[in-house]
C-alpha cells in the first residue's frame, strides 16, 4: 500500500492467473494451454516480418489489424467490420465490460451484470475495476447454466447486461445454441456476451446468431484451441454497432494492442484450418481417454466440452489430491471458493503421454 494510490486501485481485487512455474519435466495440466504447438505457417509467418534485419519493427503496426480482421471474417463467414481485435481476450471482454455492460437506471443507480455463480473468475475483477455491481445467478445441481433462471433474474433486477462462458468455466459444460438464442429473445434490449474461449473443443458457437441478433457479442481466443497464449490475440464478433462501441474505448485507451508478430502470427494460425482440425481432434480424443480412466478412478467426472475437465473424487479432499499431485511434478487448478466446488480438480486435457501420467499418479493417490 503507499498514499500515492487513487482510491480506485484501493478496491481492485486483482485476478489471480494459474502459476508458470519455470521448471523444467512438470505435468503442467493447470492453465488450460494446448499441449500441441501452433501452426508451423505461424512461425513462418513471424520470420517472414521479421525479414531477417527485423527493420519492419521501427514502424508501428496496422492500428486497424485489418487484415487480420479480414482473415478472420473470412474463417467465420462473417465482414470485417463484425470483427474486433485484442490483446488477448482478456482485454476484449475488458473492452467490452466499459464498453457494452456498464449501465445505469434513468435515476442513474447501476444496474447490474448477470453471470454464473461458478464461472470464470475474471469477471468480477473487471466488475470492480469499472464499478459494475455482480449479479450471480446459481448454476443448477449439475452445474448446468439454467437460461429461465438468467431471463427471470435479469428481467427481475433490471439488469444491464449478460455474460458467461460456454462452454463453461471451469466447469467444461456446454450450452445448446438453442437455448442462448432463447436468452437474445427474452432480452432483445441488452448486451449477452458469450465468451467461446473453448468452444472449438466440442461446443456449440453461437456465431450464427449473430446475424439475427444485435444484442450478441461473441468473444473468442486464439490461447486454447490455436494454441498462441504466449502471443495474445483474442477477438469479438457481433453487429457492427456493438464492434464499433469496442473500437471506440480501444482508441480511447491504447491505439496499438496488437504487435506486429501478434498480427501476422494470428492470421497464419487462423488460416491454417487442417492444423486446427487435426490438433483439436486430437485434445477431443484425449479428453475422452481421459474422462473413462478418471471414472474407472472412482471419479466424478462433469461431461466436458472443453480442453479440460473437472472432476472429483468422492473420498478424497481437492486441496489434498492437488498437493499429491504437486508432489509428483503434475500440477492441476483447484479453487477453494466457491465451497461447492473446493473438492474438484480442473485438469488441463494434455498430451497422452501427459494425461497418462496423470492417471498412473492417481491411481497411487487414490
Ligand atoms: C483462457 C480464457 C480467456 C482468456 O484468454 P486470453 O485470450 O488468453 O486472454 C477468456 N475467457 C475464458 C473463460 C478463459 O478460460
Amino acid at each position: 500500500m503507499s498514499p500515492f494510490w487513487s482510491p480506485l486501485v484501493h478496491q481492485l481485487a486483482p485476478y489471480v492467473p494459474g502459476e508458470q512455474p519455470q521448471l523444467a519435466n512438470l505435468v503442467k495440466l493447470n492453465t488450460n494451454e494446448n499441449p500441441y504447438p501452433p501452426s508451423p505457417k505461424v512461425l513462418d509467418a513471424l520470420m517472414a516480418e521479421l525479414g531477417g534485419d527485423a527493420d519492419r519493427l521501427r514502424l508501428y503496426p496496422d492500428p486497424g489489424a485489418t487484415a487480420l480482421r479480414e482473415g478472420i471474417a473470412r474463417v467465420h463467414g462473417l465482414d470485417a467490420e463484425q470483427v474486433f481485435v485484442g490483446n488477448g481476450s482478456d482485454e476484449v471482454l475488458a473492452h467490452a465490460f466499459m464498453a457494452l455492460l456498464n449501465h445505469r437506471n434513468g435515476d442513474g443507480t447501476p444496474r447490474p451484470l448477470l453471470f454464473p455463480d461458478i464461472t470464470y473468475s475474471f469477471y468480477p475483477t473487471y466488475c470492480r475495476l469499472y464499478g459494475i455491481t455482480p449479479q450471480t445467478v446459481p448454476l443448477d445441481e449439475r452445474f448446468q447454466v439454467r437460461v429461465d433462471d438468467l431471463i427471470a433474474t435479469a428481467q427481475a433486477t433490471h439488469a444491464g447486461g449478460v455474460i458467461f462462458p460456454n462452454p463453461n468455466a471451469p466447469t467444461g459444460c456446454g450450452l445448446a445454441r438453442a437455448e442462448i438464442e432463447r436468452l437474445l429473445t427474452a432480452l432483445p434490449d441488452r448486451v449477452v456476451v458469450v465468451d467461446e474461449a473453448y468452444v472449438d473443443f466440442g461446443a456449440e458457437s453461437a456465431i450464427p446468431l449473430i446475424a439475427a441478433h444485435p444484442n450478441l457479442l461473441v468473444v473468442h481466443t486464439l490461447s486454447k484451441s490455436r494454441s498462441l497464449a504466449g502471443l495474445r490475440v483474442g477477438f469479438a464478433l457481433g453487429h457492427a454497432g456493438l464492434i464499433e462501441a469496442l473500437v471506440r474505448v480501444k482508441d480511447s485507451f491504447n491505439s496499438y494492442p496488437l504487435d506486429r508478430l501478434a498480427l501476422v502470427g494470428a492470421l497464419a494460425a487462423m488460416e491454417d484450418s487442417a492444423w486446427f482440425d487435426q490438433t483439436r481432434g486430437a485434445v477431443i480424443a484425449s479428453r475422452q481417454r481421459l474422462t473413462a480412466e478418471l471414472t474407472s478412478l472412482g471419479f466424478e467426472v462433469l461431461p466436458s466440452q472443453a480442453n479440460f475437465v473437472f472432476a472429483r473424487h468422492p473420498a478424497q479432499r481437492g486441496a489434498a489430491l492437488q498437493q499429491a499431485l504437486r508432489e509428483r511434478a503434475i500440477i492441476v487448478r483447484q479453487f477453494s471458493r466457491p465451497e461447492r466446488i473446493a473438492d474438484h480438480l480442473r485438469i488441463t486435457v494434455g498430451t497422452p503421454a501427459q494425461c497418462g501420467a496423470l492417471v498412473a499418479a492417481l491411481r497411487e493417490i487414490v
